[in-house]
């Protein structure tokens, strides 16, 4: 049976990072992922932040870049909007000139998490598509774990197992831990992407219970004059579902007469978990990260930047924590969860915070200019929590 320091179980923006980061430490590292195709079928829009790539030393790359964002505009509910249009307020330093660079970009997911795997297999890691986890046991220190290679039974051994398999992950639940996601804070989300529809440069979010109860919608540059149109709701603020809403957004908001020529070229959708991270995010040879720790922003909903930061820190930490010869009990892992939660954690459970209160009252109208408020100030230049 082969050994390894490390098996990371899914190639999405969090387990490359974390495979990058374990092998370029000099760990013995497999990644697995059961897609064939990383990033396909696309279930996200791709807006992530330049800083997100730069600090987690990821090369901006036009191979994955499908535009470039340099603000924000935040609308109400009934249109009444806040521009936060970077290349005004700090012209120096964004724009398209010589010198300047984008906030942040919309990348494509398929050639950015392949791109992603590609680092990490540079870095040194064996990668496996077509490989599905199957479910891992102890053996002494170790564990084994158990995988479906196209259609081979495959076992091997390694000291730890870091689950990165995104929402739906399995690996909490093979480790015994608790990752229940409460129904009320699963965001269904749909978007189109579509041509037809002027877009300048800014992630557009439109608030309102009457277009996204619990969440919010979108409208975001895609390249090539596409733009993406979306939505999240929370299945328990509302009778319908996620297409029912993202109709009557097109079709009633205030953007309708923009939409009027909207040519639907894609449907792309998925869920989001806006809940508090896990509470306890390792085992006994396991640790999690990405959207199978809930690293999501839970405001935003965003998990590209907490996906790439948090693989980040896991890679080093089992860099060291490997040679470091501690057997990989729970009590030792949980040294990462420190870690993690004193880079970013800290903040991710600040924001829980902040977006239970906005979603506490049962007044529409209050929680409305509650989440417009936030979203305003979250994206502004002051912005306390601009670093994830
Ligand atoms: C519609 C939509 C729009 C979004 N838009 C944005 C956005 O604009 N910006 C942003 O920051 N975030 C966005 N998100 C969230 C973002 O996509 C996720 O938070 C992010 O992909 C999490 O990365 P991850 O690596 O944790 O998980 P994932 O990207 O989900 O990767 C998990 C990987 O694990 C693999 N896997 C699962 N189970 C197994 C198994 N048993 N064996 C092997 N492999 C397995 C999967 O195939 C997958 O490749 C959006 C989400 C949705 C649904």
């Amino acid at each position: 049976m082969e050994k390894f320091d490390v098996v990371v179980i899914g190639s999405g923006p969090a387990g490359a990072t974390t495979a990058r980061y374990a092998a370029s430490n000099g760990l013995n590292v497999l990644m697995l992922d059961k897609r064939q195709e990383l990033g396909a079928p696309v279930q996200c829009s791709g807006a992530v932040s330049h800083h997100a790539l730069v600090d987690n030393t990821i090369p901006i790359s036009e191979e994955f870049i499908e535009a470039s964002i340099y603000g924000f505009d935040i609308y109400n509910q009934e249109g009444n909007n806040c521009k936060i249009d970077y290349r005004t307020i700090k012209p120096d330093v964004y724009g398209q000139d010589n010198g300047k660079t984008p906030l942040g970009y919309v990348v494509f997911r398929r050639r950015f998490d392949r791109y992603l795997m590609t680092l990490a297999e540079k870095a040194g890691t064996r990668v496996l598509l077509k490989a599905e986890a199957k479910g891992f046991e102890k053996l002494n220190d170790d564990v084994i774990v158990h995988f479906k290679h196209f259609n081979e039974n495959i076992s091997v051994s390694t000291k730890v197992i870091v689950g990165a398999d995104g929402l739906q992950s399995l690996v909490g639940k093979w480790a015994g831990l608790k990752t229940h996601l409460n129904f009320n804070e699963l965001a269904s989300c749909l978007q189109f992407v579509v041509d037809g529809v002027p877009v300048d440069g800014l992630l557009e979010i439109i608030t309102g219970h009457e277009w996204a109860p619990g969440g919010y919608a979108w409208v975001f540059p895609k390249g090539h004059g596409y733009a993406e149109i979306g939505l999240g709701v929370i299945a328990s603020m509302t009778k319908h579902n996620a297409q029912w809403h993202l109709d009557h957004f097109m079709k009633n908001s205030f953007f309708k007469e923009r939409f009027r020529d909207a040519k639907i070229l894609e449907v792309q959708g998925g869920g989001v978990p806006l809940s508090h991270p896990l509470k306890t995010q390792f085992a006994d040879n396991m640790i999690l990260v990405g959207d199978a720790a809930r690293h999501v922003n839970p405001i935003t909903g965003g998990g590209i930047h907490t996906a790439l930061s948090a693989g980040k820190i896991a890679g080093e930490f089992l860099g060291e924590f490997i040679k470091s010869g501690q057997k990989a009990s729970a009590e030792n892992l949980s040294a990462h969860q420190d870690k993690w939660m004193n880079v970013m954690g800290k903040k991710m459970w600040e924001l829980y915070e902040i977006k239970s209160r906005i979603f506490k009252t049962d007044n529409i109208e209050e929680r409305n200019s509650a989440l417009f408020n936030t979203m305003s100030e979250y994206f502004s230049p002051n912005s306390p929590f601009k670093k994830i």
